[in-house]
């Protein structure tokens, strides 16, 4: 039974009508059917009476504003867009959280003109005739990685998976129980093998495999011997790896292919940069992995996508599998993927215009720079608001890409006077364009390296809204 007061409470909560009366709703009244809008002020009355019953909230006076506001909150899922832009000042380059690779303007312009327009997606226009969505990249993919063929996909877990359905199905598969990972968001090597059929064979130790105990493994059943990057992890210390092109040999010598999941695959020579120790897709090729697979939204820098390439023979199997069909990229990954792809015919370019290359390949110098100048935007328009510093840190490349390289930075470091760090982080995640950074003990870290210099005033502009509400 509900209390004299619970009862009180409840009698003194306004009808639905009243509230849809209301002039803050009609502007949801002309965009919505009214029933919708209808129901959801209904939602909102029923959730505020369980309340009510519940001795969460009667005693506070409960206001018809405040339960416009609520339901307003709920419209606003339907009618303001939830997929949006944020401001990472994360540092860490390829957030998979956040969307992992931002594409170049070339190939945002790409995107734009075939969303717009009809296309010869699949027209060859000299002979007129049906044409394949993947011959717009395969050519330019053989040129940059030196492969034979070359096929894209939905994404690089969707490669893995058609690789080892086509090829390895109810065969034996090699791998080493160093490289057994686990990728993030429960991708498992072990699960994707068993879903597509193919039996794992174990072989070597968690820190030491030898060649030897690959070519004992090798039997009338062996389908393909495997090598998985270990993206997101480093085994270090006393360790022991097979080098590609001793696995290359035993597979030919046994007649079957030799596949590297690379995970990330870079074209552009970042060890050069003394960045990293990873093998380009190149070197990968020359030392002659039948088939690679890596990830179009990694290190690539380009839209989602999984690229496969290697021997023709492979890919020729791979091509004719009718999975394909359900793995199929769309014309905008097409686009934005060929765009990107032009970018590293000349390697110059690509440092410059691909986003993500630019931004792991930013020094210390030119961010100290960018943090001078957007610690100096902040402070002059929150005034003595914020206490704020500059301090040395590390930026990462993320997407569990070359998880041991600490990119040196130079960070914003800010906290306020009136409100403790949580809060501060927690008011610019809701600010009408978002900034996320990273914390610190008591600080908000914002990190030069991922944004651009007319991101600045954007920034200043949501600090003041975190400042004011
Ligand atoms: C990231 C990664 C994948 C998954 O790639 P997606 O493009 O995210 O599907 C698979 N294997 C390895 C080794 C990876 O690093």
């Amino acid at each position: 039974m509900p209390t004299v007061e619970q009862q009180e409470a409840l009698r003194r909560l306004p009808a639905v009508h009243q509230l849809l009366d209301r002039k803050e709703l009609s502007p949801y009244l002309k965009r919505l059917p009214r029933e919708w809008v209808a129901q959801t002020v209904r939602d909102t009355l029923t959730m505020k009476r369980r309340e009510i019953l519940d001795n969460l909230s009667f005693r506070e006076e409960i206001t018809e504003s405040a339960l416009i506001a609520q339901a307003i909150k709920t419209l606003h899922h339907l009618t303001e867009p939830q997929l949006r832009p944020i401001l990472n000042a994360t540092g860490i380059v390829l957030h998979t959280n956040l969307g992992r690779a931002i594409l170049s303007e070339d190939a945002v312009k790409a995107v734009h003109q075939v969303a717009r327009s009809a296309s010869n997606l699949e027209f060859q226009l000299h002979e007129g005739i049906r044409g394949s969505r993947y011959d717009h990249v395969e050519a330019l993919l053989c040129r940059l990685t030196g492969a034979e063929a070359a096929m894209v996909v939905n994404n690089n877990a969707a490669a893995v998976f058609h690789i080892l359905q086509t090829l390895t199905k109810g065969k034996d598969v090699i791998l080493s129980r160093g490289q057994l990972v686990e990728i993030g968001g429960s991708f498992r090597i072990s699960e994707i093998m068993q879903e597509s059929g193919a039996r794992l064979v174990e072989v070597g130790t968690t820190n030491k495999t030898r060649i030897q105990d690959y070519e004992q493994a090798v039997t009338s059943e062996t389908g393909m011997v495997l090598k998985v990057h270990t993206s997101n992890f480093r085994i270090i210390g006393f360790t022991q790896e097979v080098p590609r092109e001793a696995l290359t040999a035993l597979a030919r010598n046994h007649g079957i292919p030799f596949y590297e999941d690379l995970g990330s695959g870079v074209l552009y020579d970042l060890k050069k940069h003394g960045i990293g120790k990873e093998p380009t897709v190149q070197e990968c090729i020359q030392a002659g992995v039948d088939l690679l697979s890596f990830s179009g939204d990694k290190l690539l820098g380009g839209p989602q996508a999984g690229i496969i390439v290697g021997k023709k023979e492979w890919l020729d199997r791979l091509k004719k599998n009718q999975l394909t069909r359900s793995l199929r990229v769309d014309k905008f990954t097409l686009a934005a993927l060929e765009a990107t792809l032009r970018h590293y015919l000349n390697p110059k370019e690509a440092a410059q215009k691909i986003p993500t290359l630019r931004q792991i390949l930013r020094k210390k110098t030119e961010l100290q720079e960018a943090a001078r100048q957007l610690a100096h935007t902040i402070q002059e328009t929150t005034k003595e608001k914020l206490q704020i510093e500059m301090v040395s840190s590390h930026s990462e490349v993320g997407g569990g890409s070359m998880p041991e390289v600490e990119l040196p930075t130079v960070c914003v470091a800010i906290r306020s006077h009136s409100i403790p760090v949580s809060q501060l982080v927690q008011r610019l995640r809701s600010a009408p364009k978002p900034v996320v950074g990273r914390t610190s003990q008591n600080w908000l870290l914002l990190d030069p390296r991922t944004l651009e210099e007319n991101d600045f005033p954007t920034i200043t502009e949501s600090f003041r809204y975190a400042l004011q509400t």
